[in-house]
């Protein structure tokens, strides 16, 4: 095992059996509100950093990644809600087409852990996107999935699901983050 800190950037890097686990940035962190910006090469370096962060999502454990969440200013989001965690998809650029229905799901975001609060979302929603490759394609979804490619497109316009709680409720989250990271320290 090898592991790297690389400062002043405190970027956490651990490599296992060649996965590389990258930092994910937590809540109330101020650079998860960053605007993240389109990504127009794609090259060798934009393939392995999908990989490293399906490594990532997958270690954390989760079904979903932002770029951002990872300090990486990229218009990009990697989701796999399979259960068997072998159907990974990757979002580059990705734009939402259309939408239909609301649904209510409790949320979870590996920025803000162990918090898993209701949120309201479309329940039907087609996005554009590339691939790593820069190839267009089309989804139509529904359900969790729709839900998930939501809440990870706010990540790339700077925005968490706590957004859409009562100010109560984010004010106490983010107490208990600053709590947490307190003690982790
Ligand atoms: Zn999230």
């Amino acid at each position: 095992m090898i592991e790297v800190f690389i400062r002043p950037a405190s970027i956490f890097i651990r490599q296992l059996n060649n996965m590389t686990i990258l930092s994910i940035l937590h809540f109330p962190d101020p650079r998860l509100r960053q605007q993240t910006k389109p990504v127009t090469v794609f090259d060798d370096e934009l393939k392995t950093f999908k990989d490293d962060m399906l490594d990532t999502m997958y270690a954390a454990p989760g079904i979903g990644l932002a770029a951002i969440q990872v300090n990486k200013l990229k218009s990009m989001m990697v989701i796999d809600i399979s259960e068997t965690k072998n159907d990974p998809r990757c979002f580059v650029n990705p734009a939402l087409l259309e939408h239909d229905g609301l649904i209510k799901t409790d949320e979870g975001c590996l920025s803000v852990p162990a918090i898993y609060e209701p949120v309201n979302r479309y329940e039907r929603i087609k996005v554009k996107a590339q691939d790593e490759c820069g190839e267009w394609f089309e989804l139509e979804a529904d359900g969790l999935l729709s839900v998930c490619i939501q809440h990870e497109m706010d990540h790339l316009k700077g925005k968490l699901f706590v957004d859409y709680l009562t100010e109560m409720k984010r004010k106490r989250i983010r107490k208990k983050m600053e709590r947490l990271r307190r003690e982790t320290m």
